[in-house]
C-alpha cells in the first residue's frame, strides 16, 4: 500500500494535445479515488502516467515516496485492470488470474494456489477451468480483477473497469468492488465517466475539466458545494439550476423573482450566478415568498419523484416534486429554494 502523489504532472502528446496540464494530486495510502470527467478532459492519460505507460512530458509521479517518474512500468509496482480485461483467450481462468505471478517467477504451485484463493474470493471457484470465451461479461471482469489482486500491488489502477456490463451487473459490481476495495484496503485509483459510480463508490473524487483538476473532495462536497459552475453543471443525475441573478441588497434578483442571497460576499448590483439542485426546492402551488414561480412547462417521472419544468419569466427552472404532490402542465408553480443549499458563483467560482 502507498500513497500517490502527482507533482506539476504534464502530457503532450506528439502533435501538440496537452492531455494534462501542471495537474497537482496526492491520494493518501488506502484511499479510494475516483477520475471523474467528460470524454478527452485526460483521465484514461493520468492513468496511464501513473502506471507508467505513457511518459510525463514534465512534473513527477511518487508513489509510496519514492520517485518513480523515469521508472519502466513494471518497476513502479502498481496494477492496473484496463476497460476490455486484457484477458488471455487461449488461457483458463486459473492460468490468467496467475499470469502476473508466472512474470514474477512464482512457482507453479505456488500460484496455483494463490489464483485459487483470489478466485474463491471473488466468486470464481467454479469457473477456474473455464476460458475467457465461456464466462459472461461480469464473469470475465471478476477474473480481470481478480489478476490484479493476485499480484499484491502497492497501488490499484482500474481504468472503466465496469463500463461493459449492463446495468444491474454493474451496480452489483460497484457495491462488491468497493466492499474489496475497504478490506484490501489498498490504494486506488478508478477512472470513470459515470458520475454515479464515482459518487457511489469514492471516497474522495477529482473532476477533471481539458486537463485540469477542477475540484477535489468528498462525493458529498463535490455534490453540495461544486466549486465552479463547470463542476455544478457536470455533477448531478439532474443537472443544478444555474442562473443568471442580480444582486439587490441581501436579496437576488432572479428570473424577475427575488430569492434570498445564499453567501455574502457580492456587492449591490453585481451580476452573479445563482445555482439550486432541483432536489433542493420545495414545490407549492401558492405563490411563497423568496420562491420562483412560473407556468409548469413539463412534467418527468422519476420513479418516486417527477422532475418539473417551470417557465419563469422565459427562465427554465427544475425542481424534484415528491409522488402524488406532481402538477399537471400549464399550472402556476412556485420552486422555494433551500437557503442552506443554494450557492453563488461570482466569474464562475464559488462565493
Ligand atoms: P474518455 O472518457 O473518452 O476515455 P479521457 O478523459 O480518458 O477520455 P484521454 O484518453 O486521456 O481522455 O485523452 C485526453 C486527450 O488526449 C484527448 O484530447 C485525446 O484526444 C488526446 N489523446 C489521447 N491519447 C492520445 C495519443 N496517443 N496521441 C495523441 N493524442 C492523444
Amino acid at each position: 500500500m502507498a500513497a500517490i502523489e502527482l507533482r506539476g504532472l504534464t502530457k503532450v502528446y506528439p502533435g501538440g494535445v496537452k492531455a494534462l496540464d501542471a495537474l497537482d494530486l496526492a491520494v493518501p495510502d488506502g484511499e479510494f479515488f475516483a477520475l471523474l470527467g467528460p470524454s478527452g478532459c485526460g483521465k484514461t492519460t493520468l492513468l496511464r502516467t501513473i502506471a507508467g505507460l505513457e511518459t510525463a512530458t514534465g512534473g513527477s509521479v511518487v508513489i509510496g515516496g519514492r520517485d518513480v517518474t523515469g521508472v519502466q512500468p513494471g518497476g513502479r509496482d502498481v496494477a492496473m485492470v484496463f476497460q476490455d480485461y486484457a484477458l488471455f483467450p487461449h488461457m483458463d481462468v486459473t492460468d490468467n488470474i496467475a499470469y502476473p505471478l508466472r512474470i514474477k517467477k512464482v512457482a507453479r504451485s505456488a500460484r496455483q494456489e494463490k489464483a485459487a484463493e483470489v478466485g474463491a474470493r471473488l466468486g470464481l471457484e467454479h469457473l477456474m477451468d473455464r476460458r475467457p470465451g465461456q464466462l459472461s461479461g461480469g464473469q470475465q471482469q471478476r477474473v480481470a480483477l481478480a489478476r490484479v489482486m493476485a499480484t499484491q500491488a502497492q497501488a490499484y489502477l482500474f481504468d472503466e473497469p465496469l463500463s461493459n456490463l449492463d446495468a444491474r451487473l454493474r451496480l452489483e459490481a460497484r457495491t462488491f468492488l468497493k466492499k474489496l476495495q475497504r478490506e484490501l484496503g489498498v490504494t486506488t485509483v478508478f477512472v470513470t465517466h459515470d458520475q454515479a459510480e464515482a459518487l457511489a463508490m469514492a471516497d474522495r473524487m477529482a473532476v477533471m475539466e481539458a486537463g485540469h483538476i477542477r475540484q477535489i473532495g468528498t462525493p458529498a462536497e463535490v455534490f453540495q458545494r461544486p466549486a465552479n459552475t463547470f463542476v455544478a453543471g457536470f455533477i448531478g443525475s439532474t443537472p443544478m439550476n444555474l442562473l443568471d441573478g442580480t444582486v439587490r441588497g441581501d436579496t437576488l434578483e432572479v428570473a424577475g423573482c427575488k430569492v434570498a442571497l445564499p453567501a455574502a460576499g457580492p456587492s449591490d448590483g453585481e451580476q452573479v450566478v445563482y445555482g439550486v439542485r432541483p432536489e433542493y426546492m420545495s414545490y407549492s402551488a401558492e405563490p411563497v415568498e423568496g420562491a420562483l414561480g412560473g407556468k409548469v412547462v413539463i412534467v418527468e417521472n422519476l420513479g418516486a419523484s417527477h422532475l418539473v419544468t417551470l417557465d419563469v419569466n422565459d427562465v427554465t427552472v427544475q425542481v424534484v416534486v415528491p409522488e402524488g404532490s406532481e402538477p399537471a402542465i400549464g399550472d402556476d408553480g412556485y420552486a422555494l429554494p433551500r437557503r442552506d443549499r443554494a450557492l453563488v458563483y461570482r466569474d464562475g467560482e464559488l462565493v
